[in-house]
């Protein structure tokens, strides 16, 4: 089997899975009994606890995630049934909005985690982050910092010139 392929598919079955692309052991959201709040459910944990890898690269990461994966897979959904019933059925109009729409929401809803899985998986399979060579595990992040400029050092001996005098 190709290595690409075999690659892509071991990525996509960890998003199924709802887990850390890079080690595919531990879950790239908080488990559903340790939820208190609905923000929980949604968002991703920092990074992954074993091999450190950062689920958020930066703000706004998951914006085409939602947007493109949730959205978009809601809405030809929504298409799907629309036709569906138009085509088999002739429902009245608010009978057959509220055929379309609530599935619709129950989709975006139950999908949110895993477009956002998919979409770190995909990033992750077309843009792999950057081992820091300490073999992760520095709590979730594992973004390299920026060098430190370089400062000039003058070679020791040389002879430094005196004011106004060009060199
Ligand atoms: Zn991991």
């Amino acid at each position: 089997m190709n290595h690409d392929f075999r690659r892509a598919l071991q990525y996509f079955l960890r998003a199924c899975l709802l887990k850390c692309p890079e080690c595919g052991t531990k879950p790239i959201f908080m488990p559903i009994h340790r939820i208190r709040r609905l923000r929980d459910y949604f968002t991703p944990l920092d990074g992954c606890p074993r091999c450190g890898y950062a689920y958020e690269r930066e703000l706004g990461y998951f914006l085409l995630s939602i947007w493109a994966i949730n959205y978009g897979g809601g809405s030809l959904l929504g298409i799907s049934i629309y036709c569906y019933l138009e085509y088999f059925y002739h429902l009245t109009l608010p009978i057959l909005l509220l055929s379309v729409i609530s599935p619709v929401v129950l989709f975006n809803f139950l999908f949110a985690r895993h477009s956002k899985a998919f979409f770190i998986a995909l990033d992750h399979y077309f843009d792999p982050h950057v081992k820091d060579g300490e073999g992760g595990g520095n709590g979730g992040s594992n973004t390299k910092e920026p060098p430190a400029p370089a400062t000039p050092v003058a070679p020791q001996g040389a002879p430094t010139p005196e004011p106004g005098v060009l060199v």
